[in-house]
């Protein structure tokens, strides 16, 4: 596979921060799995930048894009020191900083770190993608098994009662019935639901 130093990449007026391609799941739907580009930004990462490499890349306008949002083609959470570093400091400059993540970073770090992801984000999207523990490790392959399913609900709790605007997120191709279930675990959990149209890839 051919590797890149897309660190950050635009996409919908918003600036993405690519920190990673590891991720502690293995989603058969991931788009890594096929293309090494995502909308011709070509994301997989021949090494991981530091705080430092992405905020030089930064625009001293921060009011350009109209947020922030740490997501690529891995799992954020997952270079936690390196996120809260730059997040902080997007938030010090007034940005908007978004999270995009798979709900596992407690698990990853063995502790609770959405204290400290409060102080960097102001907004955190779970991806809950399926409706049971069984169907989500089948579908998600995860490194924590089934306990992955719970963690990441636990997750979402913690980050809604730290006052981070927190949602659960699904695409509309699993059915109603099973939206209909996710519905029932967010409601659960005390966080909202979004259901969003799959997206294919471009290339
Ligand atoms: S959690 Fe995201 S980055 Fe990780 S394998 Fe699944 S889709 Fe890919």
């Amino acid at each position: 596979m051919e590797t890149f130093e897309t660190f950050t990449y635009e996409l919908d007026g918003n600036l993405y921060i690519n920190l990673t391609s590891k991720c502690t799941n293995d989603c058969t739907f991931c788009v890594r799995n096929e293309h090494s580009t995502y909308f011709g930004h070509k994301l997989w990462l021949s090494r991981e930048p530091s705080a430092e490499e992405v905020l030089a890349r930064i625009p001293e306008n921060i009011s350009r894009y109209k947020e922030y949002v740490f997501c690529g083609f891995g799992e954020p959470t997952i270079k936690l020191p390196v996120l809260l570093e730059i997040g902080r400091e997007l938030k010090r400059r007034g940005a908007t900083v978004r999270l995009n993540t798979n709900g596992q970073a407690n698990m990853i770090w063995k502790r609770d770190v959405t204290g400290e992801l409060s102080e960097a984000v102001d907004k955190i999207n779970v991806s809950l993608n399926e409706a049971s523990a069984e169907e989500y490790v089948k579908l998600c392959k995860p490194a924590f098994g089934e306990a992955a399913f719970d963690g990441l609900q636990d997750f979402a709790k913690k980050c809604a009662s730290r006052g981070i605007d927190v949602w659960f997120s699904v695409v509309d191709c699993i059915g109603q019935g099973k939206i209909d279930l996710c519905r029932q675990i967010a409601s659960r959990c005390g966080v909202p639901l979004r259901v969003r149209p799959f997206i294919e890839d471009s290339n």
